[in-house]
């Protein structure tokens, strides 16, 4: 089995001040783990609503509902207004998810080659991030984000699996 990073969603929401480390040399602020919480907050809290009010409410159409349903924010249009977090009635764009910078995650994929785990499983001080074997267990809320990541999250649509 593949080994894929591991974020506990629900240890994140009880950290203030997320100090997670990124591998990015030319991008030292780069937050690779706040971009990763955004994708999976759209994907496992959005209500995924038909009139969105976050989209309504954004200046520069910086949202968008993708084919499948699920609301990406182009960081490249965003201007880190907030908007969007105070339109959404169920909390799921969180303040500190919106970054006025661009972020990115590549998994650390040069580290993977040489078998070491990312950079930030080691600089999470909550053990929220971990590296390892894990499988899609929707029983204990665990659901798979992307083919590099699954996310350990209380699901509002738990029919939905990835
Ligand atoms: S924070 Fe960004 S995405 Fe949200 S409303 Fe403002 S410009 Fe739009
Ligand atoms: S308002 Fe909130 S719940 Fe509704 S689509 Fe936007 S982010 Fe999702």
């Amino acid at each position: 089995m593949a080994k894929t990073l591991y974020i506990d969603l629900e240890k994140c929401r009880d950290c203030k001040s997320c100090h997670a480390e990124c591998s990015y040399f030319y991008h030292p602020f780069n937050d690779g783990i706040t971009y990763l919480r955004e994708v999976a907050e759209f994907t496992l809290t959005c209500r995924q609503c038909e009139a969105a009010p976050c989209i309504e409410v954004c200046p520069t159409d910086a949202l968008e509902r993708q084919d499948d349903g699920i609301i990406r924010r182009w960081n490249i249009r965003c201007v880190a207004c907030n908007s969007c977090s105070y339109a959404c009635p169920f909390g799921t764009i969180l303040p500190e998810l919106i970054g006025y910078a661009v972020s990115r995650c590549d998994f650390c994929h040069a580290r993977l080659n040489h078998k070491d785990a990312p950079v930030c499983v080691d600089k999470c001080t909550l053990g929220a991030i971990s590296y390892g074997e894990y499988e899609v267990n929707e029983e204990k809320n665990i659901y798979r984000i992307s083919d590099h990541l699954l996310v350990h999250a209380i699901s509002w649509n738990k029919k939905v699996l990835f």
